[in-house]
């Protein structure tokens, strides 16, 4: 399946490689052509606000929130998640794109450099997770499916087709994240 890496700002060949290493093929996005191409698409960790900007000049914005919503399946990591919330504590003027019932504090799990690993379970087995001044989800709706939890907030949640992670599954080994993304999401929307 061909699977979009939103390719603006951000860790896009890390999620390129986990997307080949699962068997499928990754295409940069940087455009509404590209993005007509994919069937599903991630959007990275990098910073919010950079990726939220260079969206909107390209179009690409209004583009993914309307294909969203006619249920494009969708996977944002740590700035992707941001992106993707209903809202930001505190940076209430950063727009979002309002497709996950989620609001997340920036940066809350540390400032600057500041990064920490767990080992959390993810669908009955441990998974290493990593936090590199991840956002936290402070609140969240009824409809969201907590997948992973740390602490007392959910780090990866599912409202219908929009998937979001606090952490970074890309910089690790294990594609579980990315495969259930791409399994049980993108495959299942046809
Ligand atoms: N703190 C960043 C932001 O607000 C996200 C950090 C990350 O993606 N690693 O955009």
């Amino acid at each position: 399946m061909k699977i979009g890496v939103l390719a603006v700002q951000g860790d896009i060949r890390e999620h390129a490689n986990m997307i080949e290493k699962i068997g499928h093929t990754p295409i940069r996005v940087k455009s509404i052509e590209k993005l007509n191409e994919v069937e599903g698409l991630i959007i990275p960790g990098g910073e919010s606000t950079t990726i939220t900007k260079l969206l909107k000049k390209t179009g690409l914005w209004d583009e993914i929130i309307k294909k969203a919503k006619e249920g494009f399946p969708i996977f944002g990591t740590c700035a992707g998640m941001i992106v993707l919330s209903n809202g930001i504590k505190k940076y209430e003027k950063q727009d979002t794109m309002k497709l996950i019932d989620i609001i997340v504090e920036r940066n809350a799990y540390g400032r600057q450099v500041f990064s920490f690993e767990e080992i959390l379970k993810f669908r009955g087995n441990d998974i290493k997770v990593t936090f590199i001044r991840a956002p936290k989800i402070v609140e969240y709706g009824e409809n969201v499916e907590k997948l992973i939890e740390y602490k007392d907030a959910p780090v990866l949640v599912r409202q219908n087709n929009i998937l979001a992670a606090s952490f970074h599954p890309e910089i690790e080994d294990d594609p579980s994240v990315h495969e259930y993304f791409v399994e049980e999401m993108v495959k299942k929307s046809k």
